[in-house]
């Protein structure tokens, strides 16, 4: 019996015995320093962490893979690994191209393609703080650096809870918008929140994507759908701080107990 897997991926040594059966696909938001008052903090992974976790990928012989060769897993003879960023924050342009040419490396953005070059209102709704997304400009730059778009939706709603001649639309003019603006084909689309149900990922298979990437933990095999491919978050390693002061605790009440 193996140990647990981590909720979150932080570095590769737990999760190596799960890549290997399949094909891994790793979730990443914000690259760059966590600003004050953020609320979802897991979404943020720092620069240096993420570098470090490509510096070791690259170390340990992987290579990265574009989605369209997820569901035929087992056919290359080094490991390898899917990179995909949610959301097109203008920090990834920033802080993950450098650390990812260094390696070799090659990934996907999924963008909210009414939202180029504006904030993440979607967050700031729930009281999180404003970050600015990449511009058709900064896009140009990201592919020009031989990284890969996808889409995710026109305004990132949860999927399963608009109508579903809406979810239809924000599926299918994310691609047509994207297309016009940049030229170059969206085969891969990402549900905002991971939000899917079958009649969703039935719509993404019917607006013509090859694949589409939920938030469900684990990795693709042939037996997984394309349109529901299961993904690894990337986040800090936040629950170091709580097992610190969750052994603080201990320390004290067993303190108590022995009437230090
Ligand atoms: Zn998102």
């Amino acid at each position: 019996m193996t140990a647990p897997l981590p909720a979150y991926y932080t570095r590769l040594a737990p999760f190596r015995e799960l890549f290997a059966t399949g094909a891994p696909v790793l979730t990443y938001h914000k690259i760059g320093p966590r600003p004050w008052g953020a609320r979802l903090k897991g979404l943020y992974v720092s620069p240096k962490l993420f570098a470090e976790q490509m510096t070791e990928l690259h170390q340990a012989g992987f290579q990265t893979q574009s989605l369209a060769a997820v569901d035929k897993p087992g056919q290359a003879a080094t490991p390898v690994i899917t990179l995909t960023f949610d959301d097109g924050f203008e920090n990834v342009l920033r802080h993950a191209v450098e650390p990812m040419r260094q390696c070799g490396f090659r990934s996907i953005e999924f963008l909210v393609a009414a939202r180029l070059g504006q904030l993440n209102d979607w967050e700031m709704r729930q009281g999180e703080v404003a970050e600015r997304l990449m511009d058709a400009a900064q896009i140009r730059d990201w592919l020009a650096a031989d990284h890969e778009i996808g889409a995710h939706s026109m305004t990132h709603p949860f999927l399963t809870q608009i109508p579903l001649a809406q979810a239809r639309e924000e599926i299918s003019a994310s691609k047509k918008k994207l297309e016009d603006l940049f030229d170059v084909p969206i085969r891969h689309f990402c549900y905002p929140y991971g939000d899917c149900s079958d009649a969703i990922s039935e719509l993404a298979r019917e607006a013509g994507y090859e694949t589409a990437c939920t938030t469900e933990a684990g990795v693709n095999t042939t037996e997984t759908n394309p349109w529901q491919l299961r993904r690894v978050t990337a986040r800090y390693a936040s629950r170091n701080w709580r097992n610190f002061f969750g052994r603080l605790k201990n320390v004290k009440s067993f303190a108590r107990s022995q009437k230090f």
